[in-house]
């Protein structure tokens, strides 16, 4: 039996004996409580017509007939509750929406039972995509409810999704008064976001203010050196660019894939300068020849002696690559004019591997992107994509076993 069909009848089985149960013990089955008094109500013939839709596989019917028949009172709310939530489940949110609703039209709801329906509505609403609708109801119960932490969290995912930071900030900001725990975080997160922004549009002063409010609310965030040093670079301040970008590598080497294309940038014209900064800020590290190199395989373009130097070592040395090119016979040329053209066709075959694979994996749920994401469009966590500092050699392999470079 397909897993859907089992889910299916699962959910309606349960769905199932909530009404029963509902009807046993309330009474509830039938149109009007005087004609379904006491024992006779389970054998009423709407309740068996509910029953045969669903003997029948009439799945859809069954569903609508028992919401028809179950009116929404103090005793029979939690059902409906039950109900909603499980059409929401089954993914048929119209209906969740409509179970929801009917709660709310009833006149004499308590403040709970009413903020309890809003909350459920607007679920409904978030995981049809209504984000407006889930947006202006979430908002509601945000000011005061007792769902208003809820509120709030599901408020910051909804601006996360509409990348409206400033609204985030503020619904964040009533998080953190609240003392929400691991909030500070994504706060910090939605400062560099504006700062972003405002660097793409040229806003310098913007850009450094919210880079200055994410730092106080996370001290070393990589994302903020990372912004600080691209400020720095569109103000021309090389050595700070350059002692920020030196930061962000002393803890992880393998972010040079994303600031290699600033430093460029921070020395344009200037190969012995960028040669001089590479030096520098990788000096103290045993693996940075090796980072340049593979760093370097990503942006082709950016060329200089040093560089050079490093991917010449990477495909001389390699353990792994050695294991798929001749690189002897690549350097055994004695022609100096040759030996550079075998290197040459070896990085350009490199080159295109590289073209062809993500530069960047999240570590929780492995989406792979060739661009830095900070937040995970896979499963939205934040800061938890981290460069791949590895580049799949054995890909190099075709069919017929040969290499081709
Ligand atoms: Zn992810």
């Amino acid at each position: 039996m397909p897993t859907d069909s089992l889910e299916q009848i699962l959910l309606l089985a349960g769905l199932f004996l909530l009404l029963a149960a509902a009807g046993f013990l309330f009474g509830r089955f039938g149109g009007d409580r005087d004609d379904i008094d006491g024992i006779a109500a389970p054998l009423n013939s709407e309740y068996l017509k509910g029953l045969n839709f669903l003997l029948n596989d009439q799945n859809d019917q069954a569903l609508e007939h028992f919401i028809r028949l179950v009116r929404v009172d103090d005793q029979t709310i939690e059902t409906h509750f039950a109900l909603g939530s499980l059409f929401r489940r089954r993914g048929e949110v119209d209906r969740a929406i409509r179970v929801h609703q009917n709660i709310i039209a009833r006149p004499s709801l308590s403040r709970e039972q009413r903020d309890q329906a809003l909350f459920a509505l607007a679920r409904d609403y978030l995981h049809a995509g209504l984000l407006d609708r889930a947006e202006n109801l979430f908002a509601q119960l945000a000011e005061d409810s007792s769902y208003r932490i809820e509120a709030l969290q599901r408020l910051c995912s909804i601006y996360e999704q509409e990348q409206e930071w400033a609204s985030a900030v503020v619904a964040a900001r009533q998080l953190e008064a609240a003392k929400h725990p691991e909030i500070k975080a994504r706060l910090s997160n939605y400062y560099c976001e504006m700062a972003q922004q405002a660097l793409d549009r040229g806003d310098i002063a913007e850009a450094r203010d919210n880079v200055r409010l994410s730092q106080a609310k996370r001290q070393r965030l990589t994302r903020g050196a990372i912004l600080r040093g691209e400020i720095a670079l569109e103000e021309h301040d090389r050595d700070l660019a350059r002692k920020l970008f030196g930061r962000v590598l002393a803890q992880d080497g393998a972010y040079l894939i994303e600031l290699l294309p600033k430093l460029a940038r921070l020395y344009e014209d200037d190969a012995r300068g960028l040669d001089a900064a590479l030096r520098e800020i990788t000096a103290e590290r045993d693996a940075a020849r090796d980072e340049i190199a593979r760093a370097a395989l990503h942006w082709p373009d950016i060329r200089s002696p040093f560089i050079d130097d490093c991917v010449e070592t990477m495909i001389s040395d390699d353990p792994v690559l050695a294991g798929f090119i001749d690189t002897q016979q690549v350097f055994a040329q004695d022609d100096p004019e040759l030996r550079q053209a075998a290197v040459e066709r070896v990085r350009t075959a490199l080159g295109q591997l590289a073209a062809s694979s993500p530069r960047y994996r999240c570590t929780r749920c492995g989406f792979s992107s060739r661009q830095l994401l900070w937040q995970c469009p896979g499963c939205r966590n934040w800061e938890s994509f981290r460069p791949i500092d590895k580049v799949r050699f054995d890909t190099l392999i075709e069919s017929d076993g040969g290499v081709n470079y």
